[in-house]
């Protein structure tokens, strides 16, 4: 009875995979391995779809005002595969436009400003550029900021502890503040230089002071938040993208000054975050299996001279 039933098997995944391979419409970025994997009908899904099934699974509340929308090109477009970046800059995009991957996600706005209004950059001759770039290679770009940092754990929080393996580090009832093995400033800087692929890394405080409890505070969250965490004493360093720098950056000092053992590393925005949005393509892999997910990098866009 055996070798029968198993060769009417046979035969059928055969012909399904035959199928699926002749198929015309089988979407070019499909994984490849899915007609072997049985799969009678090529997998389809929309940029719109995806997002939908984002909402299903980041785990709080869709918010009625939101920066993550559609920000370029058809929602409802097929998914050839998509890009997951902190950044949708013309580099990135060129980057999945030659994978292959024509739904990009972003954390960052793509058009310069928070809301990615173009208002005011009418006739803008790099605006242009990057929007003909979209249009020309049927892209679909979406912004994923404001619901990834509201999930809990915070997702670019989370991704970026897991990049200095720091994921044991987090003090029990904090969402963002890590007991790591003491070390000093300097040593603390330079290893999340390395560990971010940083190309420049600001640092306000005493090379020498002993450091061990961390507050993360990624991107621009703002120089209030950045100094309330500066004044609690199971503080003594924070991790920011970037602030005024007449602000928390003379905050901090002063308190060198006065003998207080205070710190603040400047990250910069996208090496602040980039890593939460490598974890944000991992992330992704669980729900979307249809078609390729990568992490793209945008980078660290400043250099400095040597
Ligand atoms: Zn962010």
């Amino acid at each position: 009875m055996t070798t029968p039933l198993v060769f009417t098997f046979i035969l059928l995944a055969a012909a399904a995979a035959a199928g699926a391979a002749d198929n015309p419409a089988e979407p070019p970025g499909a994984k490849p391995g899915a007609a072997e994997q049985g799969k009678v009908a090529p997998a389809h899904v929309t940029a719109r779809q995806i997002v939908e099934r984002i909402k299903q699974n980041v785990g709080c509340p869709w918010a009625a005002t939101t920066v993550d929308t559609f920000k370029a090109g058809n929602p409802d477009v097929e998914v050839a595969g998509v890009a997951v970046t902190f950044m949708a800059s013309l580099d990135v995009l060129q980057q999945a436009a030659a994978a292959g991957r024509n739904f990009v996600i972003t954390h960052e706005p793509t058009f310069y400003n928070h809301w990615d209004k173009t208002a005011g950059l009418e006739g803008d001759k790099v605006l242009a550029e990057k929007q003909a770039f979209i249009e020309k290679h049927g892209m679909v770009v979406w912004r994923f900021h404001d619901h990834w940092h509201a999930r809990k754990p915070d997702g670019i929080i989370e991704g970026v502890a897991r990049k200095l393996g720091w994921e044991k580090c987090l003090r029990p009832g904090e969402a963002a503040v890590f007991d790591v093995p003491e070390t000093t400033l300097q040593a603390l800087a330079g290893e999340l230089k390395t560990k971010l692929h940083a190309s420049v890394v600001r640092v306000v405080g005493k090379p020498p002071m002993k450091v061990s409890k961390v507050a993360m505070c990624p991107g621009a969250g703002g120089s209030a938040g950045q100094i309330k965490m500066l004044q609690r004493d199971d503080v003594d360093v924070v991790l920011a993208g970037e602030t005024p720098e007449w602000e928390t950056v003379e905050y901090v000092r002063d308190a060198a000054a006065a003998g207080k053992s205070k710190a603040l590393v400047l990250l910069g925005h996208a090496n602040s975050e980039e890593a939460g949005m490598e974890y944000c393509a991992e992330w992704l892999k669980g729900f979307v299996t249809e078609v390729p997910i990568q992490f793209i990098a945008a980078g660290d866009p400043f250099w400095s001279p040597k």
